[in-house]
């Protein structure tokens, strides 16, 4: 067994989010307006985000949700029944369930082993006459080889919609995600991602036609928002329902935070690198394989810092999380492969031998603490952690 000499410690959560007092007054601000649902503040963050992006024409739209975020731009391009999605099998359910949502059909692909991204090889084999679009997911916060997944959709006429729930502030050849010229790009502001609105998300597109029917199947097919019909000179009572839409408007209260987060991104991001990097100097001789990184010059988010056990590590991956979780370290698995699940796996018959690398990765998968709440001293208790449980 090993021994625990920080059994005294209290229990280091798997992730915690970093808020201010700079968010606090800011959410208290907006509870004194007046107007704590989308308005002004909302309006406000979307135009710093686009600011951030620093890209002429990018529209953000926000929205309550990465998940609703996805399902917007999905059901923007018009993706229905009879046709197909395909994405990566290694990731969270929300980026395939957006697909069921509108009556289309998911079809997955293993990842490569290196990057643990979507495997782009692998992509033209799954393409039929029915595929209709690609969803990449920037996992971890490493980006997908957007220029050559960019092209493959080119040539077979696919649309492509980037999941980069992980990946802000992410860049591929020093461009940020968001800005590689697919039909959309969609970030999450999830209690635990690099920036958080509690629940929250960005849907981002050069694509005016995209952009307009996003807004209002964001709120209930309305063809004006509240704030707008609120705010207009003349009085503004009438509106009219240009289609079935949804309830997935950003709240001024969540926006508040938004603002604030997305000010302290380049800090965060700071942060996040240092510990990364600790990370590859203090666990580089154990028996893991260390996450792949970005190539030079480019940015990782490090949304999550993953390690697999090798094959010769001396304990599983579950005994490894026990261990862990006995010395007071919280861990996670990213992911639990979609193949893996029962609805998935049923509705389209998969197995772990068509997904050899996803299903060898899962098995030997732990993502550990990293987010910029962590002290120094947190830190090191990770490291320390890990070299007792794999005995070194
Ligand atoms: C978090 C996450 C989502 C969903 O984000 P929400 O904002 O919670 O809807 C989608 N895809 C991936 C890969 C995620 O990690």
């Amino acid at each position: 067994m090993s021994q625990n000499p920080d059994q005294k410690l209290p229990f280091l959560p798997f992730a915690l989010p970093e808020l201010g007092e700079e968010e606090i007054a800011e959410v208290v601000d907006t509870l004194r307006s007046g107007w704590i649902t989308t308005g002004p503040k909302a309006r406000r963050f979307e135009q710093a985000f686009a600011e951030f992006l620093n890209e002429p024409q990018i529209e953000c739209i926000a929205v309550n949700s990465a998940t609703a975020g996805l399902h917007l731009a999905l059901e923007a391009l018009g993706i229905g029944p009879g046709d197909e999605v395909i994405t990566t099998t290694h990731t969270f359910t929300a980026t395939a369930e957006v697909v069921r949502y509108m009556g289309a059909d998911v079809k997955l692909v293993d990842i490569d082993p290196k990057t643990m991204n979507i495997a782009l090889d692998q992509i033209e084999a799954a393409i039929t006459p029915r595929t209709r679009a690609i969803i990449p997911v920037h996992y971890a916060g490493l980006a997908v080889d957007m220029l050559t997944l960019l092209d493959i959709a080119r040539r077979h006429g696919l649309k492509v919609v980037e999941d980069a729930a992980h990946a802000l502030p992410t860049t591929l050849e020093k461009e940020l995600i968001g800005t590689m010229g697919s039909n959309a790009t969609v970030f999450s502001f999830y209690a635990n991602k690099t920036m958080t609105t509690g629940e929250g998300g960005m849907l981002v597109t050069r694509d005016a036609e995209l952009a307009k029917r996003a807004r209002v199947m964001r709120l209930h097919g309305i063809n004006r928002d509240a704030f707008d019909r609120f705010t207009a000179k003349v009085p503004s009572w009438y509106y009219e329902i240009v289609a079935p839409g949804f309830k997935y408007n950003l709240t001024d209260i969540a926006a508040a935070l938004g603002l604030h987060q997305l000010k302290r991104l380049p800090a965060f991001q700071k942060r996040r690198e240092q510990i990364a990097a600790r990370y590859f100097e203090a666990l580089a001789d154990l028996p893991l394989i260390l996450p792949p990184q970005a190539p030079e010059g480019d940015v990782h988010s490090w949304h999550l810092y993953v390690l697999r056990l090798t094959e010769d590590a001396p304990i599983g991956r579950d005994e490894f999380i026990e261990r862990l979780f006995e010395q007071g370290i919280g861990c996670s698995v990213h992911y639990v492969p979609l193949h893996q699940h029962p609805y998935w796996k049923e509705r389209y018959g998969l197995t772990p031998e068509m997904f050899p690398e996803s299903q060898k990765a899962y098995e030997r998968t732990v993502t550990i603490p990293l987010y910029t709440a962590m002290t120094d001293e947190q830190v090191e208790r990770v490291i320390a952690a890990v070299r007792r449980a794999l005995g070194a």
